[in-house]
């Protein structure tokens, strides 16, 4: 099927592209991963396509002590192959190798993951265990949002109209921190069936600190609130991880799909956070 007609506009900076968003069927063109396949299918039918790529500086990546800010238009391959964010975030790296295939990676954003917002995406979750913000902007000028409240429903952000992404600011772990990351997808680069993304602090024998974000296996990218408290309660040893793993089900709402049953997911879900925590535990410093 042919897309269905659209105008094209290309500004290069930011107030043209926003002022570009606001008029009617508007949309935001990124790397057109997700947004071309849509419109091929006539799925979406935008009257105006606005490409953000050529808009000055919106892919810088930058990295201070504690954090880290990625422009919208970063691809997800230049932040996989940063080499300093890749030594300060690992998890980042070791999420984003997940992400499709070389091409999809080359052309695929940040921000355009993050505003498609599906639930099985790595960017979300990486978001959500890296304690991010999300950085917009629109006609009202910019607003930061913790990643936890932009993914509101299922493929649907806190993002009104006429805003557009422009950064995601992460945090960098500190010293010590342990990280772990672990997927299944039916075959190599196809979205996960259910995948965790866990940053684990420990002080003494304690875990002082856990974030765990859950992918594919909720209408959006959740934080698992009970796995994090129960790794909390007792000594940080492989037992607690374990124990802690299987809250989950309490955290997450996976669906029947065409790939994998509720069921299925949520056995699948444990394993890998169980694997992540196992990960992250044997990463970080005791
Ligand atoms: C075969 C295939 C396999 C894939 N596998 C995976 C996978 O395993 N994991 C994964 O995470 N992704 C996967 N993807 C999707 C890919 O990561 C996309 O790059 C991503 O979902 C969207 O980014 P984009 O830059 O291409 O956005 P686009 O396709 O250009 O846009 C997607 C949506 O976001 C909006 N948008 C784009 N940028 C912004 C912005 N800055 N602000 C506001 N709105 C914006 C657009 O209007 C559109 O609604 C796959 C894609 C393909 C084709």
């Amino acid at each position: 099927m042919k897309m269905a007609p659209f105008a094209y506009r290309c500004p290069d900076s930011l107030s043209e592209a926003i002022e570009a968003l606001c008029e009617p069927g508007a949309k935001a063109l990124a790397g057109g991963q997700s947004l071309l396949p849509l419109m091929a299918f006539r799925l979406v039918r935008p009257a105006l396509l606005v490409d953000i790529t050529r808009i000055d500086g919106l892919d810088s990546i930058e990295l201070g002590g504690s954090s880290a800010s990625i422009g919208a238009t970063a691809t997800h391959r230049s932040v996989e192959l940063h080499p300093r964010l890749g030594l300060a975030l690992p998890l980042l790296r070791a999420g984003l190798e997940r992400v499709g295939h070389v091409a999809i990676r080359n052309w695929g954003t940040v921000g355009g993951s993050l505003a498609h917002a599906d639930p099985a995406a790595e960017w979300p979750a990486l978001a959500l265990a890296l304690d991010g913000e999300v950085i917009v902007t629109g006609p009202g000028g910019q607003r930061i949002v913790a990643a936890e409240a932009f993914f509101k429903d299922w493929m649907e952000t806190d993002l009104r109209p006429g805003e557009m992404v422009t950064m995601l600011k992460v945090r960098v772990p500190g010293e010590g921190a342990g990280w772990g990351f672990e997927e299944l997808a039916r075959r190599e680069g196809d979205f996960a069936l259910a995948g965790a993304a866990v940053v684990l602090e420990t002080e003494g024998d304690r875990i002082s600190s856990a974030r765990v974000a859950m992918l594919g296996v909720s209408l959006m990218p959740v934080r698992a609130h009970n796995v994090e408290a129960a790794l909390l309660e007792g000594p940080a040893d492989v037992a607690r991880v374990r124990d802690a793993s299987h809250h989950v089900n309490d955290d997450i709402a996976p669906i029947d799909d065409q790939h994998a049953p509720a069921w299925y997911k949520s056995r699948v879900a444990r394993i890998m956070l169980e694997r992540a925590l196992l990960q992250a535990l044997s990463r970080s410093a005791k």
